[in-house]
């Protein structure tokens, strides 16, 4: 890394940390961030943002996100695609370490999002990029005119589950609960979808297939017994785990692992913030992540302006 010293460093590139890029360069501080594995975070494999202000049909996340990027690097934000591995107090600074060096800055904004939850049976990690996986505008045009099968109820997988179907021949909904959890409108237009058939009550025990996966053994739990699926891939939206482990106990987290911040985004921690689904009460949308990386950047401009940190 080129310069390892800066006013305000963001860990994170989704759309709250590029957003926090972007405003924090523009209040003039230097501002770094770090990317780490995923540029444009949870949404840069998203075919359709939906409910982004501005873009009234959508927008794909490949789009959106290097737009932002570049507004941010224009207003004078340097990017790098280090991952951040620990975060200390360095006198009176903060000192965040990477597999390519330190770097040092005097607020450090935390914007690391989330992972997608694996499901956790026999076949998963052997068959994980060989038929599973949790992106359905990368791997749904290979799978054109297939059966495909999506485990989940909620947003991810019935926003998925309408892209999957796109190109699948037939799309079947596994999921674990009675109900579907989605907002309305991924609900109506799932359930009446012709491609799409939803199972509920119905738990994925067993992934099968040697080299690539064939199927899937599923339970219901309303006592039906055991079924096996033949699917040709298999696309997992169960939930989303927080990316705080490289935290190393700097910062207390809530009981889910995520960050607690007053509406300042700021932590108990005077210089560290958090903006985004890594923060606790997040609203989980893109919107609202944006606008927590702006609100973060603002609030750690008028830290380091006046010091204070009122919490
Ligand atoms: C399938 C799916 C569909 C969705 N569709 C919509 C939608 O239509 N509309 C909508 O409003 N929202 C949607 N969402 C929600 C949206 O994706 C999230 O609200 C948003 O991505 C959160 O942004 P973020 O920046 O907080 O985190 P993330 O997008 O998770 O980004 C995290 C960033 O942190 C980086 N990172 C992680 N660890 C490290 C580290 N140690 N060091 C450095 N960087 C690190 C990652 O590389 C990534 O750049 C969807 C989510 C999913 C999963």
């Amino acid at each position: 890394m080129s310069n390892n010293d800066c006013d305000v460093l963001i860990v994170g590139g989704g759309i709250a940390g590029l957003t926090a890029a972007l405003v924090s360069a523009r209040a003039g501080r230097r501002t770094r961030a770090l990317t780490g594995p995923a540029l444009g975070g949870q949404l840069i494999s998203i075919e359709r943002i939906d409910g982004y202000p501005g873009f009234p049909d959508g927008i794909p996340g490949y789009e959106l996100c290097p737009m932002v990027q570049e507004q941010a690097v224009a207003a004078g934000a340097e990017f790098s695609a280090a991952a951040a591995d620990g975060l200390t107090a360095h006198e009176n600074r903060w000192k965040v370490t990477t597999g390519e060096g330190e770097v040092h800055a005097g607020a450090v904004l935390i914007a690391t999002g989330t992972s997608s939850k694996e499901l956790g049976i026999p076949g998963e990690e052997r068959l994980r990029g060989k038929g599973v996986s949790h992106c359905a505008s990368c791997d749904g045009p290979l799978l054109r005119s297939r059966t495909v099968g999506v485990v989940g109820g909620g947003d991810s997988a019935l926003q998925e589950a309408l892209t999957l179907a796109q190109y699948a021949s037939r799309v079947i909904v596994l999921h674990h609960g009675e109900a579907l959890t989605a907002q309305a409108a991924y609900r109506d237009a799932v359930l009446n979808h012709a491609k799409i058939e939803v199972r509920a009550n119905t738990v994925v025990e067993q992934l099968i297939g040697d080299g690539t996966l064939t199927g899937v053994r599923t339970r219901t739990t309303t006592g039906s017994g055991e079924r096996d699926v033949e699917l040709a891939a298999l696309f997992v939206y169960i939930g989303l785990a927080p990316n705080t482990s490289w935290l190393n106990g700097t910062l207390e987290l809530d009981a889910s692992g995520r960050i607690p911040t007053d509406g300042w985004m700021r932590s108990r921690v005077p210089g560290l913030l958090a903006a985004g689904t890594v923060r606790s009460e997040s609203a989980g949308r893109a919107a609202s992540a944006g606008g927590d990386g702006a609100t973060a950047a603002v609030a750690a401009d008028r830290y380091l302006s006046d010091g204070a940190w009122r919490v």
